[in-house]
């Protein structure tokens, strides 16, 4: 894949605008407690956007669904907070896109690609989730399909995006990225949704799955009914560890089972990493690998350290220390959470 520079949008110096905005928000206390001069910093913030992403080709998954692909895991400058998979189905109706991408830039490239594969528009987004990195490019789409593009997601995740979550969201991605997704917006999904539900694009149907606390409170799964593809966002990750924070490891175990039952056999589509139909399999394994050392030695009444010896140990973590992103510096906390998960299991 080669990657071009973006272009520069103004001989003025980008860097200059930005320093001195970023200046004016951190630094400029006194100058932020005259009012105008505090909406005229806000107004220079939305005014300027960070450089386009560079193009990703999409990949064909399936007879109707395609992926544009994340190499990375987690957001740096160097990707511009490009960290999750956006994915799209091309029906006869139209489009429909399952995340919408990590930034406004993550949605107009997307939007840039989607056009490469169709002249249909697009005319649904689906969120999987809160977490920003999944629906910070809906401003993107937005923008292009306009503000009554119906955007669904499930009554709790539209709760968050509204709320505090939303806004924590979006100024973490551009810490995060060094303002790489300056002048991306909030976009609340518009649109409640909830398990069971069809949806019936062309001639297409779409599914849509939830079966209780995962990988948060409220994961949603689409299913592609006619292409025997299932879209399941973070529930499993291929090769990245998964943040656990708001997760439930028996709440994944248990929607696993319930998915698996519900759906049959599928081709299932991670926000992070590569599809394959052995995804729930290996991720719910590799997940075990965490949980169940963790609930022996809850029984055993030994302490955390002794759990996490176990789980560094155990062979369906073990292979994963050197390859999987994220390890290092995650597996201590979510052995923590297991162990705390374990402890309320067993008492
Ligand atoms: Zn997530």
């Amino acid at each position: 894949m080669s990657h071009t520079q973006p272009p520069v949008a103004s001989p003025l110096s980008r860097r200059r605008w930005l320093a001195w905005s970023g200046g004016m928000a951190l630094g400029g206390v006194g100058l932020l407690a005259v009012p105008e001069v505090r909406l005229f910093a806000q107004q220079v913030q939305d005014f300027i956007a960070g450089p386009p992403v560079p193009d990703v080709a999409p990949q064909r998954l399936s007879k109707h669904v395609w992926m544009v692909y994340a190499k990375d895991g987690f957001p740096t400058a160097e990707n511009q907070g490009f960290m999750a998979n956006v994915v799209f189905v091309v029906t006869s109706a139209g489009v429909v896109v399952l995340d919408s991408g990590c930034s406004l830039q993550v949605g107009e490239m997307a939007i840039r690609m989607i056009r490469t594969v169709t002249q249909q528009p697009v005319v649904a987004i689906f969120n999987s989730h809160y977490h920003g990195d999944h629906w910070l490019g809906n401003h993107a789409f937005v923008n292009a399909y306009g503000a009554g593009l119906p955007i669904y997601a499930l009554p709790h995740t539209i709760e968050q995006i509204a709320g505090a979550e939303g806004s924590m969201w979006r100024s973490m991605m551009e810490r995060w990225t060094n303002q790489a997704t300056l002048g991306t917006k909030v976009v609340v999904p518009n649109r409640p949704t909830a398990h069971g539900q069809d949806f019936r694009f062309g001639d297409v149907t779409l599914r849509i799955h939830h079966y209780g606390r995962a990988h948060t409170p409220s994961d949603l799964c689409v299913e592609v009914v006619e292409d025997r593809l299932t879209y399941v966002a973070d529930i499993a990750m291929d090769n990245r560890i998964a943040n656990m924070d708001d997760g439930s490891y028996r709440g994944t175990f248990k929607y696993y089972d319930a998915l698996r039952a519900a759906a049959g056999d599928q081709l299932w589509v991670p926000g992070h990493g590569r599809a394959s139909q052995t995804l729930l399999k290996d991720y719910g394994t590799f997940m075990a690998g965490i949980y169940e050392p963790c609930l022996k030695a809850v029984e055993a009444g030994e302490g955390i350290e002794t759990a996490k010896a176990a789980v560094l140990k155990d062979p369906r973590v073990a292979p994963h220390a050197k390859t999987m992103a994220g390890f290092d510096s995650n597996i201590g906390k979510y052995v923590s959470l297991a162990y705390l998960e374990a402890e309320k299991e067993a008492f």
